[in-house]
């Protein structure tokens, strides 16, 4: 293929700013608060889930201490009603007198006991209630870290937009000055070679696959006419002729 040496010159430019949108795009894929915002979505759902899990404890507890409260109330209004009859007098035995006083002294024992529960059940209420606290306030931060996170992503991400703009600018012009068929080739080979496409030729070493030309093939170069398109033998890209490759020796 024959192409003028300024267009051939011209491919490096182009390669250029291929490369540089290629690392702006990767850039763009790599931001790390892409993955912390990740994390974050990810210990946000475990801090829901373990928030519903407090919850429904919380509501365990208070069914619990409504029982524990109501046996206590039970068992309280029967010993005062056994009072009562106690001192009203309308007791007619001295057995009946002393079943009585028994059940009462009983009821009484009982009444202790459930009143330990319902203070038990409060307690353990309580210390729930500092968990669901303690999951809020975790939930707080980290929905505010996630936050914040997501904007430093979305600033970053939009200023690699605009430097990817301004290249894509850029390189419309640049590819516009390259004959088709010269592209065509640059395009595929670039599709090829892991988005390298045109290398230039460089002190005897291809910038492509960074190898040194041997002496037959620089000589048979510096024979070539300037408006051949090169290739290296190594690599098959487009070499490129600069004024720094080494072909004056
Ligand atoms: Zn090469």
């Amino acid at each position: 293929m024959k192409a003028d040496p300024v267009h051939q010159m011209r491919l490096l430019d182009l390669q250029e700013l291929d490369s540089a949108l290629g690392r702006l795009a990767h850039r763009a894929r790599t931001i790390p608060e892409i993955a912390e915002v990740q994390r974050l979505d990810a210990r946000l759902s475990e801090l829901q889930d373990q928030l519903a899990a407090a919850q429904t404890r919380l509501g365990d507890l208070d069914r619990e201490q409504r029982k524990a409260e109501s046996d206590v109330d039970q068992v309280r209004t029967r010993a005062e009603r056994d009072a009562r009859r106690l001192e009203a007098g309308q007791v007619s035995s001295p057995r009946e007198l002393e079943g009585l006083q028994s059940e009462i002294a009983s009821l009484r024992r009982r009444q202790g006991e459930l009143e330990e529960i319902v203070l038990d059940v409060m307690e353990r209420r309580e210390e729930a209630e500092t968990r669901r606290a303690d999951l809020e306030k975790e939930q707080e931060a980290a929905a505010e870290e996630r936050s914040a996170a997501e904007e430093r992503r979305s600033t970053t991400a939009g200023e690699i937009k605009d430097e990817e703009a301004a290249a894509a600018e850029r390189r419309t012009r640049v590819a516009e000055e390259i004959p088709a068929d010269l592209l065509a080739l640059y395009t595929r080979l670039r599709d090829q070679y892991s988005g390298v496409g045109a290398a230039a030729l460089r002190y005897g070493r291809c910038e492509g696959c960074k190898l040194a030309l041997s002496t037959a093939e620089l000589s048979e170069i510096r024979v070539a006419p300037s408006d051949e398109v090169l290739r290296c033998e190594d690599c098959r890209r487009i070499l490129v002729r600069t004024t720094e490759s080494g072909l004056q020796a």
